[in-house]
């Protein structure tokens, strides 16, 4: 490994970071076709930051001028300890704590500076779910993880429990091995999805994931997969806690990640009980602000489908 990338991947480590990789930009041409069809058949349910930018998200130079190396970044969000689910409502582990985007971002800042110190007037970009960028593409070419049948990033020893931080620089950097396929002949997320929305293996229909009903839907959630729920009323983590390879990962050490006790202590009663005021204190810097509290409501005092 060169002196260069050996450095920056000693300070991704230091300030946090669980897993580092490198490639080259040599374009997401390949890509083209694939996102073309998703976008054609209304794959992205119409999310519209999806649609745009197009020719960006292939083209990273397009994003930031020169970029020469794309490095992709993954922070562990794996909680030491899960809320408790019985008599519960249950939110997606990556929302226990703060929102990750600003708590991410400031350390991809702190890389580009320690990279600027090392090389100079550099050119650099940081990336968290911001941005024209396919962050899964440039994981799996950066070596960090693949994508797996349940269309997330997997590191092999230590799972899929991972925010996703991404650099574009003009800096030239030794490219690492991307990462290859390692789901083989396991159907362990699309068996476990309470509504099918794996059936087609590498391919999330966006319109039946209980994270997209949940967090980014602002329709009503179809009558016919309100049963499928099971109480989840902010996202989902049953395809990654069905799989494999997430036996190995490990309690994160983000004490932002860890969710606040008013958090621990709700149980279902206080949950439906919850007034705007009692939501804004206990989700100020949570990412469960994203859904507001009207629709968390909603989705709490929905009424069961009826039975024909
Ligand atoms: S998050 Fe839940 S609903 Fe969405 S694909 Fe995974 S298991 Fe299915
Ligand atoms: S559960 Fe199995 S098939 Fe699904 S992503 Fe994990 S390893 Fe791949």
């Amino acid at each position: 490994m060169s002196d260069l990338k050996m450095r920056i991947k000693t300070e991704a480590l230091r300030l946090g970071f669980s897993h580092c990789g490198v490639a080259q930009n040599d374009t997401l041409e390949q890509l083209r076709p694939f996102y073309s069809a998703f976008i054609g058949r209304n794959g992205h349910a119409g999310m519209q930051y999806l649609e745009t930018n197009f020719e960006k998200r292939l083209h990273p130079e397009l994003v930031v001028p020169d970029t020469k190396s794309v490095i992709a970044l993954l922070w562990n969000y794996y909680p030491p300890e899960i809320i408790p689910e019985e008599d519960n409502f249950i939110i997606s582990k990556y929302a226990y704590g703060v929102d990750y985007h600003g708590l991410v971002r400031n350390r991809l800042n702190e890389l580009i500076n320690f990279m600027k110190l090392s090389c100079g007037n550099i050119r650099a970009g940081a990336f968290v779910d911001s941005g024209a960028v396919l962050e899964k593409a440039w994981a799996q070419k950066c070596g960090v993880g693949w994508q797996g049948k349940n269309t997330l990033i997997i590191n092999k020893t230590a799972g899929s429990f991972f925010f996703i931080g991404i650099i574009l620089t003009d800096l030239i950097l030794e490219p690492d091995t991307p990462e290859t396929d390692h789901c083989g002949t396991c159907r362990n997320c699309a068996e476990a999805c309470p509504t099918g929305a794996l059936d087609t293996s590498y391919q999330l229909d966006i319109p039946r994931c209980i994270s997209y009903l949940t967090i980014e839907s602002r329709e009503e959630i179809p009558a016919g997969l309100r049963s499928n729920l099971n109480d989840r009323i902010y996202g989902c983590d049953i395809c990654q806690d069905v799989c494999p390879y997430n036996r190995f990962a490990t309690p994160h050490q983000t004490p932002a990640f860890l969710p606040s006790e008013p958090l621990m202590n709700l149980r279902k009663k206080d949950w439906i009980a919850l007034s705007e005021t009692d939501f804004n204190t206990i989700f100020e810097k949570s990412p469960v602000k994203r859904a507001g509290y009207r629709r968390l409501m909603h989705v709490i005092q929905m009424p069961p489908p009826i039975q024909t």
